[in-house]
């Protein structure tokens, strides 16, 4: 694992080794995050051994989620679908370590990751390299966010792309111009789970879903953006949504559509 290499403490973005840390983390200086109050911080994956463990937990039939605590970065989930074609990481966490790996192992170890948008890309060259250099794909919109190039990362220019044979990740924009969701048409025993990421993200009240430019800067998007997500989950089956912290269970489908139209009728408004 790379000790050299330094993260951003407030959003877990690994940068290539130098002596000395970067002088500034371009995720957080965007708007879609921000720097933390305390100032610009670094720590490394070595710093941060032994202090936290990360948690594997079965959320469905395939679907295991991965967890950090105490959390590193913005505390997001990656999850690890088993499919009978191979193992697909959607989305990455900065915090690895030696057991995870191994617990990934022994579920079967990965055949290829797949990263919704930038706040997920955190240390995935190490990921990758840790499951013998696993192709990761990326959206090539988002390409100037990744802060550790790689040639295990390959940029799709595709609207969407099966990453491994059953999963379809499909580039719906908004967030950021290449975020993307991941179809999963056979989980939830044949009703379909979407892996949304930050593009779409389950609402305090977990019958509805919102949409963001920024989170953390509570900035909205359009209605164009906001329609574009619409046409792209439109013509898809899923039960089941999964973002970067939680789930939907029931209709997830109705309401993602329910709560788009909401959107819109606020953000319409005369
Ligand atoms: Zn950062
Ligand atoms: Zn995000």
């Amino acid at each position: 694992m790379s000790d050299t290499m330094y993260l951003c403490v407030t959003c877990g973005t690994q940068y290539p080794a130098e002596d000395a840390p970067p002088a500034r983390c371009v995720i957080c200086e965007d708007e879609r995050q921000y720097v933390n109050r305390q100032g610009q911080q670094w720590t490394t994956l070595s710093q941060l051994h032994g202090a936290h463990t990360n948690t594997l937990t079965e959320q469905a039939p395939g679907v295991t989620s991965i967890a950090t605590t105490p959390k590193v970065g913005i505390g997001q989930r990656a999850y690890l679908l088993q499919t009978p074609q191979g193992n697909l990481l959607w989305d990455c966490l900065a915090y690895l370590d030696e057991a995870t790996i191994a617990e990934i192992q022994r579920l079967g170890g990965l055949a290829a990751i797949a990263i919704s948008h930038p706040h997920f890309y955190t240390t995935m060259a190490d990921w990758s390299h840790a499951f013998g250099g696993v192709p990761i794909y990326i959206h090539a919109d988002n390409r100037a966010w990744v802060m550790r190039p790689d040639p295990v990362i390959h940029y799709f220019t595709d609207e969407s792309i099966e990453p491994l044979p059953g999963l379809r990740v499909l580039r719906l924009g908004g967030h950021f111009p290449g975020s993307a969701a991941l179809h999963w048409p056979d989980a939830a025993e044949g009703a379909g789970a979407l892996f949304t990421g930050d593009t779409i993200s389950i609402a305090a009240d977990p019958r509805w879903v919102t949409f963001m430019y920024s989170f953390p800067n509570s900035i909205p998007l359009g209605p164009r953006a906001i329609r574009r997500i619409v046409a792209g989950v439109e013509p898809l089956a899923f039960a089941r949504l999964y973002d970067g912290w939680d789930e939907l269970a029931g209709d997830a489908r109705g309401a993602v559509l329910r709560s788009a139209e909401r959107y819109l009728a606020h953000i319409l408004e005369a």
